[in-house]
């Protein structure tokens, strides 16, 4: 998505070789014009899949799902990462490992929203160690629903997440996907092309 790999150019901060700070659009401050189009490249992308729900995890995913599930018509779910005591129903839950914070949490949804019925759109601002949306992928299995995918904002296809997902057999689409970056320089591959092939600086 051309406007979106302007923008990371444009305002994203590298801070390392792994980790880039796009708060000022993205995941902090965020461009709710961008997001609504956000949302409307995965209903493109995801065409013809008969999907129900949009599902992310708390906090950063929720603008795109939100976006998503305007799009498409259908609710949006987002996994909590610490039970609510108001969560007293019967829950799906994974673990996940945080690798920027260091600790393992358990993501919960309540079983009232998720089941065999169900086709679902999982849906996440990044894509790197893959561990948050492989626990995810896990809820969705054990629900009985069915997954049509899952869809990136920001990947950066050098970390492993993409491979552990595939491996799972999950379809992934990405809107900006990173080949290399370091401070003051950023790749991208090009769009739809498989992961690291074809770059442009
Ligand atoms: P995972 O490693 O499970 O794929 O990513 C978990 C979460 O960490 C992402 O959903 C995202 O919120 C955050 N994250 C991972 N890498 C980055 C990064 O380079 N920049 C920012 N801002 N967040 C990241």
């Amino acid at each position: 998505m051309r406007a979106l790999e302007e923008r990371i150019r444009r305002e994203g901060l590298i801070l390392s070789d792994t980790v880039l700070k796009v708060d000022s659009f993205l995941n902090h401050q965020v461009d709710t014009a961008l997001a609504l189009e956000i949302g409307q490249e995965f209903k493109r992308i995801f065409a013809g899949k008969p999907i129900t729900k949009v599902l992310t995890i708390e906090a950063s995913g929720i603008q795109f799902a939100m976006a998503t599930g305007i799009a498409l018509d259908v609710p949006f779910i987002y996994a909590k990462k610490k039970k609510a005591v108001t969560l007293a129903e019967q829950v799906y839950t994974a673990p996940v490992h945080s690798f920027t914070r260091q600790e393992t949490y358990q993501v919960s949804i309540s079983q009232k929203y998720l089941g065999p019925d169900d086709n679902v759109l999982i849906v996440d601002d990044f894509l790197a160690t893959g561990a948050a949306l492989v626990g995810l992928v896990n809820i969705v299995r054990e629900s009985g629903a069915t997954l049509s995918g899952v869809g990136c904002v920001i990947e950066k296809g050098f970390q492993e997440g993409r491979g552990l997902l595939e491996e799972m057999g999950v379809e992934v689409h990405s809107l900006a996907r990173i080949t290399k970056m370091s401070p003051g320089e950023i790749h991208f591959a090009e769009a739809d092309s498989p992961a690291a092939i074809k770059e442009k600086v």
